[in-house]
């Protein structure tokens, strides 16, 4: 996997170029949370509109949501959050650092390249194989470890303004609930009929101690959810197809085949007749993109039994009722974002000895589909009245400064997948050069035809 970088090289470009920053930078920054740069929010936004492009604009039977984020505390007593949404967790008594359990046992194991099941190992088998392999703190190097404790990821806090009425609520650890308690208006108001999915795109909360390699883990994040209701008997049908549009979807963003894979869940919920990741191999190693599950009738049953609200679908054919199956499609948006930059990038050798670093993103999802530079300042004129142009329907952006081979490497670092220059030969005869990101050829194109040029290469 040679196309592999290090995480380092990532993160030092994504910060040198306005794609991603530690958050709160100024005041020494706040563990584990990340702000998106002007560059990276267009990525993030290209991706999460090709997304609902494919979920949603391209699906006759889906329908999108945007749900509050806090919601009333019923929901997560229904979905089992309040109870038993934790994680194994351990304090070092050397350093007092604190560790989730499964998290040190799959680094070992990668390092060592064991292939085991950590999800499905219970606390005293985590304990005992943590001191029979003496696994170390990755902070201090000692194998001293607390008892592994569960601790609740949900973070809560609390409404109302005076002490005695205050009741806790929760940030949302998912957005799916979003989608399962309006069920039943989505299908009243599209007047839908089974099978049909809901999606959603929003933030969700985890309070993980563990930091996560970049935007990989973090305590915020975005997901992008699709939970599709069918009938029980046609479940394994749309499991098998929505493994197969997760797939092209990951491929459509850039992703190379090559470095994802299917991996099935070793260890099933109760209620969930299958379960699978996509697995991207990342520079840290082979680790979750998106899940797929079946669901039963699971989450319906459960939000019809704590809320009192018959959950039940009336097949207006064979006039059967019925609580539907989920099938639920999962994918982590900033996840997906580190996956397509670590696939992107590139350091190439140039034929004059130079190195240049170039981000290969598919154009559709490239921050800025093209950059105006002119030749000479004497040029921005006319190169002002091209981007202006450009940007009624593009991304643009535009740079004057330094030579244009510096220029040039600037845009590469960012993935401008389009460079035009406007030179003299533009004032004689309203043409320019369209310089390719990929092969550094140039083209010479009218003016006139720039937009259709554009529209034609952007795929
Ligand atoms: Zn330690």
């Amino acid at each position: 996997m040679e196309k592999l970088e290090n995480l380092d090289k990532i993160v030092n470009l994504c910060k040198g170029r306005g794609f991603i920053f530690q958050g709160s930078e100024i005041y020494g920054g706040m563990g584990n949370t990340w702000d998106y740069g002007p560059v990276g929010v267009e990525l993030k936004n290209n991706i999460k509109k090709a997304w609902w492009k494919k979920f949603v604009q391209q699906s006759e039977n889906s329908f999108g949501v945007d749900a509050a984020i806090l919601m009333n505390s019923r929901v997560w007593d229904a979905s089992g959050h309040t109870a038993s949404f934790s994680d194994p967790k351990m304090d070092c008594r050397n350093c007092k650092t604190r560790h989730r359990a499964d998290n040190l046992i799959e680094d070992y194991n990668k390092k060592h390249d064991i292939e085991m099941a950590v999800d499905a190992m219970s606390k005293e088998e985590m304990q005992n194989y943590i001191v029979e392999h003496q696994i170390k703190c990755p902070n201090c190097g000692k194998c001293d470890f607390t008892e592994i404790k569960n601790f609740n990821l949900m973070f809560s806090t609390k409404r109302g303004v005076t002490d005695d009425s205050q009741d806790v609520i929760y940030l949302r650890p998912e957005t799916a609930q979003g989608e399962f308690v309006n069920f039943l208006n989505v299908q009243r108001t599209t007047r839908a009929k089974v099978p049909f999915g809901i999606a959603q795109i929003g933030k969700a909360f985890r309070n993980e101690i563990t930091p996560g390699n970049f935007i990989f883990r973090t305590i915020e994040f975005e997901q992008m959810e699709h939970q599709f209701f069918c009938k029980e008997d046609d479940g394994e049908k749309f499991y098998k197809e929505f493994k197969q549009k997760a797939w092209d979807f990951a491929k459509s963003v850039g992703l190379n085949p090559e470095h994802l894979r299917f991996k099935d869940h070793d260890k099933l919920a109760h209620y969930a007749k299958a379960a699978c990741d996509i697995q991207y191999l990342f520079p840290m190693g082979w680790s979750e993109l998106n899940g797929i599950h079946n669901r039963s009738a699971w989450d319906l049953s459960r939000h019809q039994e704590y809320s009192g609200k018959n959950m039940q679908y009336l097949d207006p054919i064979t006039n059967e009722r019925y609580i539907p199956n989920v099938i639920e499609y999962s994918i982590g948006c900033d996840r997906l974002v580190l996956a397509v930059l670590c696939e992107a990038y590139d350091e190439e050798q140039l034929e004059d000895g130079e190195t240049r670093i170039v981000m290969h993103f598919v154009p559709h999802i490239a921050p800025y589909k093209v950059a105006v530079l002119p030749l000479q300042k004497n040029l921005s004129e006319k190169a002002k009245e091209v981007y202006k142009d450009l940007q009624k329907n593009f991304m643009a952006t535009y740079d004057e400064a330094g030579s244009i081979g510096k220029r040039y490497r600037r845009q590469d670092e960012i993935g401008t997948p389009f460079c035009v220059t406007i030179d003299f030969d533009t004032i004689e005869n309203n043409t320019v050069t369209v310089r390719d990101r990929d092969t550094m050829k140039q083209d010479r194109v009218k003016i006139d035809d720039l937009e259709k040029y554009l529209i034609d290469n952007i795929k």
